[in-house]
């Protein structure tokens, strides 16, 4: 049997059980964006760790090495961003095959001190090794949450509203673009979302401070996959609707001018790191408001937790129609 039969996941359940010997401190391992472990203080620790590796999340020859570096710490900070978290320091892992030149190693350090000073976030080490074949970052960051604030999957509740801090499908439309390159005209929001997600630290910090935040996670795999990870945390179902799904302009204009679906994109499209949680309904609406004065931009709604175990999509005439899962491996765009 090989991992492409289980799965990411699938493998992820059978290495879980047994994991933890000494669980004093352990406020949640593994099953989260990021572990919570307690400390001497009020406040909970947060450690994540996420791996860039050349020809599965990116083409050398066609990316940037600053906009890498900077990468390769926006996916870790926006898993801290998912606990509602404050990030603080990190470690970066290179292994480097003899075909990567120094200045190439160079621009992507600068991107990741680039990020790190943007966040105020120092770089305390690492570990440095070749490679065969492929360039693989791995980056660790370390953040800080208040006990009482921490944002898990595990805490939605049947009947809380369902929302999005941004928009989804953009950065998989991007990654469409850079692989077309002779299509990439007027699309730049598609790209930048693609090439330089922004991590949503500042959202998920107004998310945590508010107690009728349930749960959160951020979208790295697709809103089916990702929401997938809250009801099974959760053990609760989830229903969303075609019609308020956040599509952004230009992905409905790339969607018509190539004959998409935009919803597919939003549904299964992976890698923009916007923020789902989960919020009480009777406040819902308080939070989205509040959230649209501070940041200036809309709190997504976008569907609702249920209790049927499952993810339900509504289409524009009431239809319901299941979602395996799965459904981001079946992405056929
Ligand atoms: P994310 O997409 O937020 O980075 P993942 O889906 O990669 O989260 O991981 C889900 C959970 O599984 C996390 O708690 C992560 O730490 C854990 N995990 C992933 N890979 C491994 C592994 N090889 N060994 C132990 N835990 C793992
Ligand atoms: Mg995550």
């Amino acid at each position: 049997m090989k991992l492409k039969d289980i799965g990411e996941f699938g493998f992820i359940e059978r290495i879980r059980p047994d994991c933890i010997i000494r669980p004093e401190h352990i406020v949640k391992a593994i099953g989260d964006d990021a572990a919570v472990f307690k400390t001497e203080s009020d406040r909970c620790m947060l450690l994540t760790t996420d791996m860039l590796v050349e020809r599965v999340h990116f083409i050398r020859k066609a990316t940037s090495p600053f906009n890498l570096g900077r990468k390769s710490m926006a996916v870790n900070l926006s898993d801290i961003a998912a606990m509602g978290g404050n990030a603080s320091d990190a470690f970066v892992n290179i292994a480097v095959p003899d075909t990567v030149d120094l200045d190439f190693l160079e621009e992507v350090y600068r991107g990741i001190k680039h990020s790190a000073a943007e966040f105020a976030i120092n770089i305390l080490g690492g570990d440095t090794t070749g490679s065969r074949k492929d360039l693989v970052i791995n980056v660790a960051v370390i953040g800080y949450v208040a006990a009482d604030e921490v944002l898990l999957r595990s805490g939605a509740k049947i009947g809380d509203v369902l929302f999005s801090t941004g928009y989804l499908g953009n950065s998989r439309a991007g990654l469409h673009l850079l692989q077309n390159a002779s299509e990439g005209d007027g699309f730049e929001e598609l790209v930048q979302a693609h090439c330089l997600p922004r991590p949503h630290l500042n959202e998920g910090r107004f998310l945590a401070t508010q107690p009728q935040v349930h749960a959160a996670i951020d979208v790295s795999d697709g809103l089916s996959s990702d929401l997938g990870h809250i009801i099974r945390e959760s053990a609760a179902g989830a229903r969303i609707y075609a019609d308020r799904l956040p599509i952004s302009d230009q992905l409905k204009t790339f969607c018509s001018r190539f004959g998409y679906d935009p919803i597919q994109y939003a549904l299964a499209g992976g890698e923009d790191y916007t923020l789902l949680c989960t919020v009480d309904p009777r406040h819902a609406e308080a939070i989205a408001a509040d959230f649209r004065q501070q940041f200036g931009r809309p709190l997504f709604e976008l569907g609702e937790i249920t209790d049927s175990g499952r993810i339900e999509w509504v289409d524009a005439a009431g239809g319901i129609h299941p979602i395996e899962p799965t459904g981001w491996n079946h992405f056929k765009a």
